[in-house]
């Protein structure tokens, strides 16, 4: 599904990915956990393609292409969607409206027809009914006045209406109080925990992995994976704090 071989980018000119590899499989949910400034949402934004993140070294597979071959929509396009950590408000545009147009741009790049308004309100009242959203909600303006939790769950409703191949979630359990952190973890294991998807959590926190068990924990320091081992790998962090273990 993914594989990273030596992965090094800078931002601003300043080196921050320092020779990351990884490799994760169809069915399988990795987690990359790691201090502040490791470089966890680099890595985010950089399989992403978001602009200012120059890759300078390495390579990257995605589903049998070349990644970095492809411009940020022609990942979406291939399956890739990447949850982001502050998630933007759009004033004037409806959740509804943006996700509409966000379903029909990914099936048109695809050479699909877009859903009829019947189909993609089906689709939608279902996406949200597992993140427990009344489609009043989705209403409103992209993210205007919505809560942490309410960000993060309406986020969740827009992958699950994109239907990724992998989903690449960045701190997506930040500023979610104990009921947040389960519907969102519950949301993500019913629409990512199928075969032929993939799921990178990148988290400071044990918490959200109690919800989404990962079948592998990395931690990022300094730019590169240091060390790489099962759920119990979590606890160890918890526990100790990144200094014990890294170093
Ligand atoms: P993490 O998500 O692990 O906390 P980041 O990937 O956000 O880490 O940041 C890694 C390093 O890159 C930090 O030292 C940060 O200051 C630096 N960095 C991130 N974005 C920029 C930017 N736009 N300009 C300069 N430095 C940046
Ligand atoms: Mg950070
Ligand atoms: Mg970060």
């Amino acid at each position: 599904m993914l594989e990273i071989t030596d992965l090094h980018a800078t931002v601003a000119d300043k080196p921050i990915l320092k020779g990351l590899s990884l490799s994760i499989n169809a069915g399988e949910v990795h987690a990359i956990m790691g201090p502040n400034g490791a470089g966890k949402s680099t890595l985010g934004y950089t399989l992403g393609g978001r602009p200012g993140y120059e890759v300078t070294g390495g390579a990257i597979r995605f589903a049998g292409q070349d990644l970095l071959a492809l411009a940020p929509h022609e990942r979406a396009a291939a399956g890739l969607f990447l949850g982001f950590q502050y998630p933007v408000e759009i004033p004037g545009v409806s959740f509804v409206q943006f996700l509409r147009e966000a379903a029909n741009a990914q099936r048109r790049s695809r050479g699909e027809e877009p859903l009829s308004g019947g189909e993609f309100l089906k689709l939608a009242r279902e996406k949200a009914g597992l993140l427990r959203m009344d489609m009043d909600m989705l209403k409103r303006p992209v993210n205007v006045g919505f809560s942490g939790g309410e960000k993060k769950r309406a986020e969740m409703v827009q992958m699950g209406i994109l239907d990724p191949k992998l989903a690449i979630l960045d701190e997506t359990d930040s500023g979610l109080d104990i009921d947040a952190l389960r519907i969102v973890g519950e949301g993500i294991n019913a629409i990512m925990r199928a075969p032929g998807k993939a799921v990178l959590l990148i988290t400071h926190y044990q918490r959200l992995l109690d919800y989404v068990k990962p079948d592998f924990v990395h931690v990022l320091a300094a730019g590169r994976i240091v060390r790489s081992g099962g759920p119990e790998l979590a606890l160890e962090l918890e526990e100790q704090g990144y200094e014990a273990v890294v170093a």
